[in-house]
């Protein structure tokens, strides 16, 4: 079994800890530098990526996580995750006294905090997810980035499909990437339990690497 941390710091670690276990992983959270050192891989949850990013430098993660990302370890940020894996992150309502975000650059690609605006700032979509069969993945969307801009290497795995069912705002935005190893969703399949598809395809991204 692989064993995969989940970044134990703030925001949505249990549902994650579960949905690995369900997906064959030996999960683990991980607050400090030699639970990160013993681990093949590691979710970056939900959250708040500010609150996270200030997290990280006061447990002394920051480096060695980026450390490892470099070195080719593989991750999988959701939502706040995404935004933390990013090369570089645009905020248009940055919260005042807040201090920005500081990414990992372990994806090339430019992230938008809180993206999808006040009007809809919550909602849910069914999406085709490159890779992954088996029909349409439900998605809940919870003051969500999306993906701005991506490099050569990045793949696109969804976008935000129109129509469908639910409020699909802003339809054809990048919603999920892959580069390598390191894979990203603006959602949060964590909180979908029974379905444990996007787990089990970071899983075998893990195995495979
Ligand atoms: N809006 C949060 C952030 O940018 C992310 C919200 C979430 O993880 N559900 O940090």
């Amino acid at each position: 079994k692989p064993a995969i941390g989940v970044l134990a710091l703030q925001g949505g670690v249990a549902e994650h800890l579960t949905a690995l276990e369900r997906s064959g992983a030996d999960a683990r959270p991980v607050r400090r530098p030699e639970e990160l050192a013993a681990v093949h891989g590691l979710v970056l949850p939900g959250g708040e990526s500010t609150t996270m990013t200030r997290l990280l430098e006061s447990f002394e993660l920051f480096d060695p996580l980026r450390e490892r990302l470099a070195a080719g370890m593989p991750a999988y940020g959701s939502c706040a995750g995404m935004v933390l894996l990013a090369a570089s992150v645009l905020d248009d309502r940055a919260e005042q006294d807040v201090p920005p975000v500081k990414p990992l650059g372990a994806l090339d690609v430019v992230v938008r905090r809180n993206a999808f605006g006040r009007q809809v700032d919550s909602f849910e979509a069914d999406l085709d997810f490159a890779g992954i069969t088996g029909g349409p993945v439900h998605a809940v969307f919870i003051r969500a980035p999306w993906v701005d801009k991506i490099g050569a290497d990045v793949e696109v795995l969804a976008t935000v499909t129109p129509g469908g069912t639910g409020v699909t705002p802003a339809a054809g935005r990048i919603v999920a990437v892959q580069q390598g190893p390191v894979l990203a969703t603006a959602f949060h399949p964590e909180l979908v339990s029974g379905d444990e598809r996007v787990h089990r395809y970071f899983v075998q991204t893990v195995r495979a690497s």
